[in-house]
């Protein structure tokens, strides 16, 4: 086995193959660009090397510097993790050139399973199925035009060297092919630098399965089972899980032995995948009437290679160091199990109310749900790069995370994976975790009713939905914000809800507060009764709801909120004017608005400026005369421990204080006077 390795590599990827490594005592070499200098991969490593700019063009792909990286270091190999280099033949030969060993196939396999039309000629060659279509070398547009009519619409036209879903057309009808192929040979020259195309058949409601296979340099190749990975947006996976919904034993070996004879017929070696592309002519319920097509070979490590890992027990990275150490395969086809049932959430920066845009920002902050073990049969896992405080960077691509959950069965880990999410609290970047949520709760794929539209199909339900409602969010935000302003010597669980004492002494009056909900203005009404509890009302008129509000505090600073008939465990945490708010059953945003500013808008048309609430004048920050700006702050006062500002509602000159700093005041009392401008 080695005793150092390079990983070529960042993020998430990097850091889960440095941790088996660590487990299999071997000594690993971290490479990062500038803005990576501190990321966790690097942190994860025993050493690192520092290649460039944060582009990749000038890091992460300067296999040159990489290869002096290794060579320098003393590492004997290098995993190439998956993205970048990892499927690139002249650096796995640049890498052999070097002495290195590149933990992956042979750049052989490499390039042969590299562009997806030669591919497929190379697999109706094996015998493998394909998906009717047209994978020729001549590219003459009138020949093409004439085989996606021999193929039947709808068609699909991809570019033979794509990959991450992109450089795809989906043609209708005839009269529309001329125009997509222009179209997605442009996109294609532009990302992957060759305008070569193939044509399939776009087939209707598919799913992708695909087949996860492991080949050694001793001629064994053997299939680890299947992963689903039919719900994607973007033609990219968005949950992804194993064993597939409804797979019958006879089709898991007829598909698996396709996979090992695609494998085998390029000399595979090392952990690769087989992508499959499944007809489901019978409907969801007929899995016995599935036809499954090749549709192409990824030659490297998968980003949802743990789900096979959690059913099987193995670690999948463990198996490609041993391989690539020579070691022929730790085990053979017919002592392969598949245990219960895993599944992968992609936790992405992402806003999918805006056609899953990309988001880069800061993790304010970034809690993710107690793991149970690392790797291999654990019931929750997170495979991540990042800490709180870290960036989200342009450079690289968007996943933050990844959530693994095992299960005895699908339901069970469905409702694992639910509860796991629940408990990842970002702030500070947009994520997809509410919106993973929701396609969770979708009756199809509840019910495995499954297909590459999904998304599509459940539209209505998956977007701007909203979790907590309106109530609940503006009790957690009170609760929070009064919670601030209590003594901080709260101890115990939800000791608030036994603290009834403290309020006597202010007696019986109401506070307002103003919030934006979803681009709505919201009032509401929080009353402190003389017996020291609290009455919250929600909005004003019909839809008004009131009733009495309980809050407590643990100590890890979780809110509990009981409001209109229900208790609520919460954490609310409050980032750029924003109170967000995360619950068991999902996470809100809620904008307090500064209600005393507010307040003074209306107080103010006569001049006068009054106290909100009962308090003390802490001081004020202007003098009789003063000219003020709208919005300047005006004064301070304290109460409900907290100090509040009093801010100008408009422009205008101060024209007397009626208080000096220290005086108690009522609520209602006339602060100062000042004389709004025309
Ligand atoms: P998987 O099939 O393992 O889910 P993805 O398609 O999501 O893989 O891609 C895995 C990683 O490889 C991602 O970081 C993606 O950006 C990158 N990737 C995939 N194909 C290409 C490509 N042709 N060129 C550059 N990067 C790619
Ligand atoms: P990439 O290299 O980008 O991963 P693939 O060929 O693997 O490209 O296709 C990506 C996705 O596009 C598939 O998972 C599937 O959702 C969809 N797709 C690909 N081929 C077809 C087809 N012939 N019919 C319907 N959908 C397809
Ligand atoms: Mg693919």
């Amino acid at each position: 086995m080695f005793k150092k390795i390079l990983i070529a590599n960042r993020g998430e990827i990097a850091c889960r193959v440095a941790a088996t490594a660590r487990r299999l005592a071997i000594r690993t070499v971290a490479v990062y660009s500038d803005a990576d200098a501190h990321a966790n991969h690097v942190r994860a490593c025993d050493e690192s090397v520092h290649l460039g700019g944060s582009a990749p063009k000038d890091s992460y792909l300067r296999w040159e510097k990489i290869i002096a990286a290794a060579k320098a270091t003393g590492a004997e190999a290098i995993h190439p993790g998956y993205g970048f280099l990892s499927e690139n033949e002249d650096f796995a030969r640049a890498c052999a050139q070097a002495g290195l060993v590149f933990i992956g196939p042979p750049a052989e396999a490499i390039l042969a399973m590299g562009l997806k039309a030669e591919s497929k000629r190379l697999m109706e060659q094996a015998g493998v199925p394909l998906v009717p279509g047209y994978h020729g070398a001549d590219q003459n547009p009138e020949l093409l035009q004439r085989e996606a009519d021999r193929i039947g619409y709808p068609a699909l036209i991809k570019a033979s060297a794509g990959g991450g879903g992109k450089g795809m057309r989906i043609v209708e009808k005839s009269e529309d092919f001329a125009a997509a192929l222009a179209s997605c040979q442009r996109e294609a020259i532009n990302s992957f630098g060759s305008d070569a195309v193939l044509i399939e058949k776009y087939v209707q409601r598919p799913r992708h399965i695909e087949i996860q296979v492991f080949g050694d340099t001793q001629g064994n190749c053997v299939y680890l089972f299947e992963r689903d990975c039919s719900v994607q947006r973007r033609h990219q996976k968005v949950l992804e899980e194993a064993p597939a919904p409804g797979m019958t034993e006879a089709m898991r070996q007829q598909m698996g032995e396709a996979a090992v004879n695609a494998a085998r017929a390029v000399n595979y070696v090392g952990a690769g995948t087989v992508e499959f592309i499944v007809e489901q002519t019978g409907g969801y319920d007929a899995p016995e009437a599935m036809k499954f097509y090749f549709m192409e070979m990824n030659t490297r490590l998968q980003v949802e290679h743990p789900v096979t890992e959690a059913i099987t027990g193995l670690d999948l990275v463990e198996w490609q160091l041993r391989v690539a150490a020579g070691e022929p395969l730790p085990l053979q086809q017919e002592q392969l199990q598949i245990h219960g049932h895993a599944i992968e959430a992609r936790i992405c920066a992402e806003n999918p109310d805006n056609n899953f845009l990309p988001a880069t920002g800061t993790l304010h902050v970034y809690r993710k749900p107690a793991q149970h073990t690392a790797f291999q049969r654990s019931r929750v896992r997170v495979d991540d790069g990042v800490r709180e405080g870290g960036e989200i960077s342009p450079f690289y691509d968007s996943m933050i995370a990844k959530l693994i959950v095992h299960g005895a069965t699908r339901a069970e880990a469905l409702a694992r994976l639910d509860a796991a999410l629940a408990e990842v609290h970002i702030v500070g970047v947009a994520t997809n975790v509410q919106f993973l949520r929701g396609v969770l709760a979708t009756e199809s794929f509840a019910q495995a009713k499954l297909d590459t539209a999904l998304i599509e199909r459940e539209r209505a339900v998956l977007f701007k939905r909203e979790p907590l409602g309106l109530p609940l969010a503006v009790a957690a935000a009170i609760a929070q914000q009064i919670l601030g302003e209590w003594p901080q010597n709260v101890s115990g669980p939800a000791s608030g809800f036994d603290r009834r004492d403290g309020w006597r002494a202010l007696g019986s009056y109401p506070r307002p507060f103003a919030f934006e909900f979803h681009g709505e203005p919201v009032q509401a009404l929080l009353r402190y009764e003389g017996n020291g509890g609290l009455h919250l009302t929600v909005g004003e008129g019909d839809g008004t709801i009131a009733g009495p509000l309980l809050i407590g505090q643990f100590p890890d600073r979780r809110i509990e909120v009981e409001f209109h008939g229900a208790r609520h465990t919460l954490d609310v945490y409050v980032h750029q004017g924003q109170a967000h708010v995360f619950a068991p059953q999902g996470a809100t945003r809620i904008t307090p608005v500064d209600r005393l500013a507010h307040a003074g808008d209306t107080q103010a048309e006569g001049g006068r400026l009054t106290a909100p609430m009962p308090g003390k004048v802490v001081s004020f920050a202007v003098k009789a005369g003063d000219t003020v700006a709208k919005g300047q702050a005006l004064a301070v006062m304290e109460a409900m421990k907290m100090e509040h500002t009093i801010a100008a509602p408009a422009d205008g000159t101060v024209q007397e204080l009626l208080y000096a700093p220290g005086d108690q005041v009522t609520e209602g009392a006339e602060l100062l006077k000042l004389a709004v401008s025309a």
